[in-house]
């Protein structure tokens, strides 16, 4: 029976960024992923990396202080995935943000990313408007640009993946997990490949299954504790309209949720919703309702585009749950672990944004139960880790 010092359950981008982190460090990893990488989460995003401007109005300053670092990391590291893009924030009569609100942002904004590139925001001239990509003028008062950045999530996910197979993890796709079993030094763990059932052991177990991560729980034997979440829904369509400028950061005028319209491969990428989901993750689908939304908003802000549908898709949001508006949830990653459990770690919730950093928090959680890595935690290998995320479809 094979060991490894860790076996990782998911192939999104959390599983993949602990596999290269494990890796560069030395540690023997295997991962495990049911369908193909980035089935889940991880190709169904909004494809920013992002400080996350509006996390500022819930207070989550830590979050946005780490999204702006990995940010400006993740742009040096992997120029070819992940570009600045200019985000446009128009500010009209009805917006229920005042102008000063949002510019009181934007400099903390440059602040928390240390007047670094790309944190530096400016009005836009009032007789530049017309070129905004159509954005309607009626009652607009005031345009904010600041910057952000977007990447390819599957691209980006199968890249780090191949950066963590060239630094020696294994993995085993497609493979199901089907349970493990504790042991005096670990777990036993089952899965199944090409319709055989193999057992493998790992000293660390770690479940970075996203909206499956209870489903992977009721697998563990003796029964593991689960965190309460809720699985919220955030759909995505794209439209035939050629690509913007940049990305419009708009206010649905109903709910007064932030809808992105950006550019995506020659087209526009419009999302995204927030509903309740129960149900099989491999389910989740847009709903009509929530494509109609989407276009509504769309039509109200640029009226003149194109919005005859290309394609749609869904995602699911992990966030623990609370009695708050899930857009008003903490988004910071939370890392379970359960006293019976001491080997075995659960992520919940996270960005793409933060994966590197997650899988650096990771590492340093699971150090102590396992043999001293064969690479030292070093510079060299924190280069070595910043150096390897290349697209390899190009
Ligand atoms: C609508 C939406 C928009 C978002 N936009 C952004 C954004 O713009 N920027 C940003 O930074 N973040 C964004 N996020 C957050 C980000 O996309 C997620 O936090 C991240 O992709 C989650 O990755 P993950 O690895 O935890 O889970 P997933 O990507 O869901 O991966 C879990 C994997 O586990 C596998 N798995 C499950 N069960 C098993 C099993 N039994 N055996 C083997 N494999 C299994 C699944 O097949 C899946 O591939 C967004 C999220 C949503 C929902």
């Amino acid at each position: 029976m094979k060991q490894y010092d860790i076996v990782i359950i998911g192939g999104g981008i959390h599983g993949v960024g602990i596999a290269q982190a494990a890796a560069v460090k030395g540690y023997s990893v295997l991962l495990l992923e049911q369908t193909e990488l980035a089935a889940g989460t991880s190709s169904k995003s909004s494809k920013l990396i992002h400080g996350g401007l509006r996390y500022l109005e819930s207070g989550q300053i830590k979050l946005v202080k780490e999204s702006l670092r990995e940010r400006a990391i993740l742009l040096k590291i992997a120029p070819g995935m992940v570009k600045p893009v200019k985000f446009y924030l128009p500010i009209y009569k009805k917006t229920s943000r005042p102008a000063f609100y949002i510019a009181i942002g934007l400099l903390l904004y440059t602040l928390l990313g240390k007047f670094a590139a790309y944190t530096r925001f400016h009005f836009v001239p009032k007789k530049q408007w017309p070129s905004l990509s159509g954005l309607e003028i009626k009652g607009l008062k005031h345009v904010f640009q600041y910057w952000d950045a977007q990447t390819n999530d599957k691209n980006l996910t199968e890249a780090v993946m191949s950066s963590a197979i060239d630094f020696g993890a294994d993995i085993a796709c497609p493979a199901e997990f089907n349970g493990a079993d504790k042991a005096p030094s670990g777990y036993e763990i089952h899965y199944t490949q090409d319709h055989e059932k193999i057992i493998c052991q790992a000293t660390v177990l770690i479940n970075t299954a996203g909206p499956w991560v209870n489903l992977v729980l009721d697998k563990i034997r003796p029964a593991a504790v689960k965190r309460e979440m809720d699985l919220v829904q955030g759909a995505h369509v794209i439209i035939k309209q050629p690509a913007p400028k940049g990305v419009f950061y708009t206010e649905a005028p109903e709910d007064k949720r932030a809808i992105f319209m950006m550019p995506w491969q020659g087209q526009t990428l419009i999302g995204t919703t927030e509903s309740l989901f129960t149900g099989n993750p491999a389910d989740v689908r847009p709903t009509e309702k929530e494509i109609e939304y989407l276009l509504r908003i769309t039509r109200h802000y640029f009226p003149n585009w194109q919005t005859e549908e290309v394609a749609r898709f869904a995602g699911l949001r992990v966030l623990p749950r609370s009695k708050s508006s899930a857009f008003s949830r903490p988004r910071e990653t939370v890392f379970h672990q359960d006293k019976n459990h001491p080997n075995l770690f659960s992520i919940y919730g996270g960005k793409l944004t933060g994966y590197r950093a997650t899988a650096e928090k990771m590492i340093k959680k699971i150090k102590h139960l396992l043999p001293a890595p064969k690479n030292k935690y070093s510079k060299e290998t924190d280069d070595l880790l910043l150096t390897q995320v290349t697209d390899k479809n190009n």
